[in-house]
């Protein structure tokens, strides 16, 4: 009798620690990843870059706004990001140096580096804050910025920059495939320069904040990758919300990348980690590079990064490909 409830306590604990094992398999989420991470998507942003600070946004923030549009909505939108709607906001401080130094905090914190988007001045004077932290980017909008194709190549040439992003013609209506940036697509394939292209959407309201903001799918990088196939473009934002045309971009062209920028505030948690386990069970977890798209509000970094951390679906491995070793080999990064 002993030794039948003995055999019955092993059969038991067989099952028990059969069942862990399967557990941790299929539906246990992965340990947070604590190693080294590497931001593509860092901005040398001012203070009032949203409007005038301070500035609080949401997780989540185009949700539930119960807008009506008797009010014009850059007022509502200000309105909503001084007395913002949620429990937690995330407040951007009121200088520009707060704003530096706040990001510089919060990557020393997380062992973060970053490809740092702005004008050139901007880029270096960030730079010379902290020399170690920053990759340096180039931030272009063609109609804004009035740059020539020519210079954004002779800058590169003599160092100004190692990646071109954010490309943010988009808002100004100029989309991927627009052939007023063909020339640029050039330079950047002849030279070998990684580029961050804003793809999706913008903030809520985007057209009525920035009047020549469209909507701007997957499917217009289509040509560009076609006309030059050593091209490296990552798509940031990951194109949200278009699902569909990013998993057929991704699978017909498996040098292009994308990033989680904005994410983790601009979708509910729910959606964003839909949209995040949709292409990591499509199989696309080696071409999502973490980025936070802090712009003014420094707290985006930490957010964005326990966001990966916490989704409930990521492997340990899913977090570290994502959080860096993606990033890591898109750019080529000797570490
Ligand atoms: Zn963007």
């Amino acid at each position: 009798m002993k030794n039948v409830i003995a055999g019955a306590g092993a059969v038991l604990a067989a099952l028990v620690s059969f069942s862990a094992a399967l557990a941790l398999e299929s539906d246990e989420p992965g340990p947070p990843y604590e190693g080294p991470v590497i931001d593509v998507h860092v901005h040398a942003y001012p203070a009032n870059g949203n409007g005038p600070p301070p500035l609080a946004v949401c997780v989540g923030v185009a949700a539930d706004l119960e807008y009506d549009p008797a009010v014009p909505w850059p007022q509502f939108f200000t309105a909503l990001s001084k007395n913002p709607d949620c429990d937690d906001p995330i407040w951007g401080p009121e200088t520009d140096e707060e704003v530096r130094d706040q990001t510089i905090a919060a990557m020393r914190k997380h062992n973060v580096r970053g490809v740092l988007s702005g004008a050139p001045s901007e880029v270096a004077a960030w730079r010379a804050a902290a020399p170690s932290l920053f990759i340096a980017g180039r931030s272009l909008n063609i109609v804004r910025d009035d740059v020539a194709p020519q210079d954004i190549e002779n800058e590169f040439r003599n160092g100004g920059f190692e990646v071109l992003a954010e490309v943010s013609n988009q808002y100004a209506g100029v989309l991927a495939d627009d052939p007023a940036f063909d020339p640029y697509w050039a330079v950047a394939a002849e030279h070998d320069i990684p580029v961050g292209l804003h793809l999706g959407v913008g903030p809520p309201g985007s057209p009525m904040l920035y009047p020549d903001f469209r909507a701007q799918t997957p499917l217009r990088i289509e040509s560009i990758l076609n006309r030059h196939p050593g091209l490296r473009v990552y798509l940031m934002h990951a194109g949200f919300p278009f699902m569909d045309e990013m998993k057929a971009m991704l699978y017909l062209y498996p040098q292009l990348y994308v990033d989680t920028g904005v994410l983790q505030i601009a979708a509910p948690r729910e959606e964003y980690y839909a949209y995040l386990e949709e292409l990591v069970r499509a199989g696309f977890a080696d071409r999502i590079m973490f980025g936070s798209d802090q712009m003014n509000w420094p707290g985006l970094i930490e957010e964005g990064i326990d966001a990966i951390n916490e989704a409930p679906f990521l492997t340990y491995e899913q977090k570290k490909d994502i959080l860096h070793d993606n990033a890591a080999r898109f750019l080529r990064l000797e570490e």
